[in-house]
């Protein structure tokens, strides 16, 4: 199963990506992740990421394309993989197909998690990630249960530096200026499916894990 995760940021792709990882045995790719792992570890593509997603814009196509070639490399991959914050762009979506058509792979299933904008300020707003397994909480909706320690692993959470109000409304005004050609792209190859991320975000697993089930 090669699933993808579209939606907002704040939409719930990461935690639900991370749960279908588990369920569906399957690993989670972030491509948002690897780019954050690649600022910490101040690699040459870290350096050169790191000013353009304080500032929530997109990193050019061509080094996410290289990243993501490379990461398509790992065996790990061969029964389907939970993708999560690529594509971005109808070209990231043309490209993601001629990498996989490249491996004698293509995408199974597009999930869409569609959110109210008022649910993503919030949800970012409060937005702890472990710097340990990147697992997500939220000083509200689902405090950790020891103050500044991951449920988890027990590694310390941070605030990500792109998780403030101005660079969320960013990100959100990028990520709208894009979507509806995806919508438009993968609803032509009837791969679309789209759910209310609104809602629990156990609701919102089980309804996925079900569509999943049905390709
Ligand atoms: P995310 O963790 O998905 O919210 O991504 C965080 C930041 O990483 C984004 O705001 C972008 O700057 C960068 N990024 C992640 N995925 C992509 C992508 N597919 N294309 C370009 N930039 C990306």
């Amino acid at each position: 199963m090669y699933l993808v995760l579209l939606g907002p940021p704040g939409a719930g792709k990461g935690t639900q990506a991370k749960k279908l990882a588990e369920n569906l045995r399957l690993p989670h790719i972030s491509t948002g992740d690897i780019l954050r792992r690649n600022v910490k570890d101040n690699t040459a593509l870290g350096k050169q990421a790191k000013g353009i997603m304080d500032k929530g814009l997109l990193v050019p196509d061509d080094l996410v394309a290289k990243m993501l070639d490379e990461r398509f490399n790992n065996p790990d991959i061969k029964n389907g993989f939970i993708l999560d914050g690529y594509p971005r762009t109808l070209a990231q979506a043309k490209t993601l197909d001629d990498i996989l058509g490249r491996k004698g792979k293509k995408i199974d299933l597009v999930v869409y998690l569609n959110t109210s904008d008022e649910v993503i300020i919030k949800r970012l707003g409060g937005r702890l990630v472990c710097s340990k397994c990147g697992a997500n909480f939220h000083v509200i909706n689902m405090p950790p249960k020891v103050g500044g320690a991951c449920d988890n692993c027990g590694g310390s959470l941070y605030q990500r530096s792109d998780d403030n109000e101005i660079t969320v409304r960013k990100r959100l005004e990028v990520y709208k200026k894009e979507v509806a050609s995806l919508i438009e792209y993968y609803s032509k190859v009837k791969k679309l499916r789209s759910l209310n991320a609104d809602l629990d975000a156990g609701v919102v697993l089980k309804q996925i894990i079900d569509l999943s089930a049905k390709v």
